[in-house]
């Protein structure tokens, strides 16, 4: 496919509204040093843990970040998980009930959520057979209203990347963000689309605390764009949407980045582990090539086999009514002794 000249704008791509509208501005934004006496938010000054409203941008936190990715803190929004980020998107960028998104399924269910909570419509792509994207296919799905396309990569349920020449493509030949969602890239052979911010003025990447970094429970969610995009976001978001303890917690995390490296490497090698002994089951007929922390898997019957493991008190995600997904389960890699744990169960059947 021929490389096609990009044709727009990011004041062009946003909502009228939310071009024109003037921001809320906090205390925080207002006087941004540091002082003595505090008297300009109403918080009570006799609690000395979380009485002060924490920083609305979260610049300490995205330093490090910034350091870690090589990006700019301008270039960087931090969520209450990713799903802020893919509900700030789809509401600064689409009109609801005139404007769209893409989605190619199966794929992670909050995109088409956050766009069906703001009337925003969803065009629905099939994946292929071997869970990878048809460049064409979207591409003749697009329509002058459609402002979005969301790419999963490493993707959630199959566990395996989108080609990279293909997603490039998409980002060539679309006149829109291309939001590459990368919760699971730290567990993948292939680098982040990070690196490529300065090559495209329309990607827009997703990656979290949640899944490598082994803090879903904070909600912390990062989404790298251009910093027109970022500063859009910022104008829309809550003004302190992280909190302090978030805020702290996230930069000691990244100060023991090599923790959440060893943590990689072991749950990649019980990953392998796992494909060889879920290989050797009878009743598996399929163990999908995987580059995230879990693996999808096709089995004789995955609604049997889903009920007889919670039985046994080992839950996994039973994925068979969802597109291309038939009979399958979806495992995530847990500890060598819970996985030693489920195969036991499996071997027992
Ligand atoms: C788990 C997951 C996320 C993470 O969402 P958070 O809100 O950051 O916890 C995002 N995208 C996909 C595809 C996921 O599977």
């Amino acid at each position: 496919m021929v490389k096609k000249q990009l044709t727009f704008t990011i004041n062009s791509l946003v909502r009228k509204n939310i071009l024109s509208m003037k921001p809320y501005s906090s205390a925080r934004d207002e006087f941004k040093g540091t002082a003595e006496v505090y008297l300009d938010a109403n918080e009570n000054p006799y609690q000395s843990l979380y009485n002060r409203y924490p920083d609305p941008l979260q610049l300490a936190v995205k330093k490090e970040i910034a350091k870690l990715k090589n990006v700019s803190a301008q270039q960087i929004f931090l969520g209450n998980g990713s799903d802020e980020a893919i509900d700030l998107l789809i509401r600064a960028f689409c009109e609801p009930t005139i404007e769209s998104i893409v989605i190619v399924e199966p794929t992670y269910g909050m995109y088409s959520v956050c766009a069906e909570v703001n009337n925003v419509t969803v065009q629905r792509v099939s994946l292929t057979e071997n869970f990878d994207i048809d460049t064409e296919v979207i591409l003749t799905t697009v329509t002058p209203y459609t402002k979005l396309i969301f790419l999963c990569s490493p993707n959630n349920p199959s566990g395996n990347l989108l080609s990279r020449e293909k997603i490039e493509t998409i980002l060539n030949n679309f006149n829109g963000l291309v939001i590459i969602d990368e919760a699971y890239i730290d567990f993948a052979k292939s680098k982040s689309f990070i690196g490529e911010l300065k090559n495209y003025p329309n990607v827009v990447v997703l990656q979290t605390f949640s899944k490598a970094w082994g803090l879903a429970g904070l909600r912390l969610g990062i989404c790298y764009a251009s910093e027109g995009v970022i500063s859009i976001l910022n104008k829309v978001k809550y003004p302190y949407n992280i909190n302090t303890q978030t805020q702290q917690l996230a930069l000691e995390a990244l100060g023991r980045k090599e923790q959440k490296d060893r943590w990689v490497d072991e749950i990649i090698a019980e990953r392998e582990k796992l494909i060889q002994q879920l290989a050797a089951l009878k009743i598996v007929q399929t163990v999908f090539p995987s580059d995230a922390n879990f693996l999808l898997v096709r089995v004789t019957n995955a609604n049997h086999l889903y009920e007889t493991l919670m039985h046994k008190g080992i839950i996994v995600r039973n994925r068979s009514n969802v597109k291309l997904c038939n009979d399958c389960l979806r495992i995530t890699i847990g500890t060598s002794e819970e996985n030693r744990k489920l195969i036991q169960a499996l071997q027992q059947l």
